[in-house]
């Protein structure tokens, strides 16, 4: 201010000193004042100048630097710079911040939707458009309800209501391969909607599978508990001969062991699901694994058959498997089991253990039983599937022999293969990998 001041009182001094020095003498005063009005003229002239300057500056968008000296324009220029980068500063910093935050909320695994208060598309992250088969060009602005038009959610969204979720098929669901998707809406901002997308099929089918399985169980009990209460009844109610309640209790403890055997293989299926994975060093002798199988699969022959089967074994000998022994002879033995109850007596059954040529072992049972149509194969290993079911339980099937077969495989590294033919009889084989597989008689040169 005091700047101001100054240059203009220079201004007006420097002008009257012009007046008096070319005034003539007498009339000095005249000329001073005259010319002292227009020094504060010409002061104000270039005054108003840097004013333009800096106006023009600021219109032009402040980019460049200007020189406009010092003083109330030279300060209010300086404070003006100095406002223009704070601000740009700031804005710099919160448009990084809102990417780190769409980055954020891109890499959620859930779907996130950003609603207007009209429920039109502002922001949706990849996931949602993966659920709801958006397109960013296309489908911002639009609204939601045009767009995604499953009438649950419709009424989901018209309702309100956002205290729970609602479940809708997702875009790519189709009768063959469902996708559900758990949907959810947040209140936010002045009105705004947040809508959050989850896939959950896996969770549905999991669910799905465990009350078919708590299904089946009950139902695989409740059967031979109904026999077992109506021959109890009989046994109370009616007289009896000697004869006739040995052979009640007869038929009575065929019921309890198939209810033994049932529970005993869903704990060995349970075990199996829920205990750590077998040792990968620790080797299990396929000479005595063979020998055991062996011995089970004369006596079940015997038990089930009057004329038991043409059993044949071959194994390399010398041949060690990594693993748990006890997992390794329940697999093998099922799958023996299966052979000798759905092939007829006095035919054959070969069982094997075979090196491969390129490094690990195949366990294999062949049998010419009456081998499994082509579309029930892949089905085989799922709990509780038959392809004949008077004839499993006839045999003391539990339907879970092949579920356990088959995690015992996976804990292993190895393969379940099954090839089957209606009327040509079936082979199945348990592939062990190199890794698994070692020759006892490699490790007693070592040693
Ligand atoms: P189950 O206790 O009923 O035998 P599994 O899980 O062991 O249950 O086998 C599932 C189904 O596969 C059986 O019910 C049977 O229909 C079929 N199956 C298994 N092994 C054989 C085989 N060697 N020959 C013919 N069918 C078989």
């Amino acid at each position: 201010m005091y700047w101001r001041l100054l240059s203009l009182v220079l201004c007006q001094l420097g002008a009257a000193c012009i007046g008096w020095w070319a005034a003539p003498k007498g009339d000095e005063w005249l000329l001073i004042l005259a010319m002292t009005l227009v020094g504060s003229y010409l002061w104000f002239v270039l005054d108003s100048l840097r004013g333009v300057r800096l106006l023009r500056w600021l219109r032009g968008g402040a980019t460049n630097d200007l020189a406009i000296g010092n003083g109330l324009w030279g300060e209010a220029y300086n404070r003006i710079r100095r406002m223009l980068r704070d601000s740009s500063r700031l804005t710099v910093e919160s448009e990084s911040r809102l990417k780190d935050f769409l980055a954020a909320l891109q890499a959620s695994p859930s779907g996130v939707v950003l609603l207007d208060s009209q429920a039109r598309i502002e922001w949706f992250n990849q996931t949602a458009a993966d659920h709801f088969g958006f397109d960013a060009r296309r489908d911002l602005l639009q609204h939601f309800g045009n767009l995604v038009r499953d009438p649950g959610f419709a009424a989901y969204m018209s309702a309100r209501n956002f205290l729970q979720g609602v479940t809708m098929p997702g875009r790519e669901n189709s009768s063959s391969k469902p996708v559900t998707l758990s949907v959810n809406l947040h209140f936010y901002g002045d009105g705004r909607m947040l809508l959050l997308s989850r896939d959950i099929t896996v969770v549905e089918q999991a669910e799905a599978m465990r009350r078919d399985f708590v299904a089946n169980v009950s139902h695989e009990i409740r059967t031979p508990l109904t026999v077992l209460a109506g021959f109890v009844e009989t046994l109370q109610t009616l007289p009896l001969n000697d004869q006739e309640r040995q052979r009640y209790l007869g038929l009575m403890s065929q019921q309890a062991t198939r209810m033994q055997t049932l529970v005993s293989d869903l704990l060995t299926l349970s075990r199996l699901e829920g205990s750590p994975l077998p040792s990968a060093h620790e080797w299990v002798s396929g000479d005595v694994l063979m020998q055991q199988c062996e011995q089970d699969a004369r006596d079940l022959s015997h038990l089930l058959w009057a004329q038991s089967h043409d059993l044949r074994f071959e194994h390399a000998p010398g041949c060690e498997i990594a693993g748990s022994a006890l997992e390794l002879h329940s697999a093998m033995s099922n799958l023996i089991g299966n052979a000798i109850r759905y092939t007829p007596a006095q035919r054959r059954i070969d069982v094997g253990l075979k090196s491969l040529p390129e490094g690990g072992v195949v366990f294999y049972v062949k049998d010419q039983g009456p081998g499994i149509a082509q579309e029930h194969i892949p089905r085989l290993t799922e709990r509780f599937y038959r392809v004949d079911r008077s004839r499993s339980r006839e045999t003391g099937g539990t339907g879970l022999g092949l579920a356990i077969v088959k995690h015992v495989a996976q804990r292993h590294g190895a393969e379940l293969s099954i090839d089957s033919f209606p009327g040509k009889g079936s082979t199945f084989s348990l592939t062990f990998p190199p890794q698994r597989v070692r020759s006892a008689l490699e490790v007693s040169n070592i040693h």
